[in-house]
């Protein structure tokens, strides 16, 4: 076995050797202790038969621990500087394919089909980005990858939002997005001191398991998000001004929006973050022959 990428001692004398340094505007924070590493692996139930796919691989801190029990690894990185460095720290192991690309951009179902179509499963596994983490996530969920789910270090205000609950602050149009796709977990929460450079915030590690079917029945999805989006617009309107003021035609359809509130028992002067999910789906069901 080769020594951990992830201490503070390793990770120093590889960025010395190749006079690397840090790009804030790329989100380079890099993990310096391998056990939490070790932590994200073992919830991501990565084994034998799974095919990874990292977002930001950095030096190859998580790639290497990811790479050591995983069957393939392909991991995506923005910042051309980092490939030279990674082809050398991941010399020791075949099974790791990088693409110097940014994840936003790539088409990740031709990469699948190409890298990882020989294996039974696929987990996202990273280290997050953070000027990014809400569009990875985004992309992630409403692409329908072919995967079980995602376990990524993110912010931790970022991961209370994917997992709280209504009437909450954190509560949310990504909390409903992240709920209608995914069961959520946060697994743990990590100091800044296990980062170097060190970030402005805590983190936390969030695991995101695919539902096969979602939690509630949408007629219209455009619709449904539309309308999440419209509840969640201003915080402190309540849900009717909320609805008639951001969805598109609102205005003009004032009294058809009240009555349909009505008929399903929610009263108009509700705030948009008290409805849970299945509130949100009977509306948007009620309400997509007026906006679909
Ligand atoms: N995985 C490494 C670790 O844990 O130490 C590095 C994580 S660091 C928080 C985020 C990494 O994502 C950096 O290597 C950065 O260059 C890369 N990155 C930033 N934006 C990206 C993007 N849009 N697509 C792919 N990689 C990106």
């Amino acid at each position: 076995m080769y020594k951990d990428i992830a201490t503070p001692g390793r990770t120093k004398e590889i960025l010395e050797r190749y006079g690397f340094s840090f790009k804030k505007s790329l989100g380079q924070n890099f993990l310096i202790d391998a056990n939490i590493l070790r932590k994200i692996v073992d919830v991501a139930d990565i084994s034998p038969d799974t095919g990874a796919i990292e977002i930001g691989p950095g030096i190859g801190a998580l790639t290497e621990q990811l790479a050591r029990r995983a069957k393939k690894v392909v991991a995506f990185e923005i910042d051309g500087r980092l490939l030279p460095i990674l082809a050398d720290t991941l010399s020791p192991y075949d099974n790791v394919r990088i693409f110097h690309q940014d994840v936003l951009k790539a088409d990740l179902h031709a990469v699948i089909a190409e890298e990882l179509a020989d294996v039974s499963d696929r987990m996202v596994v990273a280290n997050l980005p953070y000027y990014v983490t809400t569009p990875i996530i985004m992309k992630l969920l409403t692409e329908r990858l072919p995967i079980r789910g995602m376990v990524v270090m993110l912010q931790k205000e970022v991961a209370d939002r994917l997992a709280a609950k209504p009437g909450t602050k954190d509560y949310g149009s990504l909390t409903i997005a992240v709920q209608y796709y995914t069961e959520a977990e946060v697994i743990m929460t990590v100091p800044r001191t296990v980062f170097m450079p060190q970030p402005n915030v805590d983190s936390a590690v969030i695991r995101l398991v695919k539902r096969q079917h979602p939690p509630v029945v949408v007629d219209d999805e455009g619709v449904f998000f539309q309308v999440v989006r419209a509840s969640f617009a201003q915080r402190r309107k309540t849900l009717f001004n909320n609805l008639t003021n951001n969805l598109p035609g609102g205005k003009e359809n004032k009294e058809q929006i009240e009555r349909v509130l009505v008929a399903l028992g929610i009263d108009p002067r509700r705030r948009g973050e008290t409805l849970d999910i299945a509130e949100f789906a009977s509306l948007s069901n009620a309400l997509a022959p007026l906006f679909g």
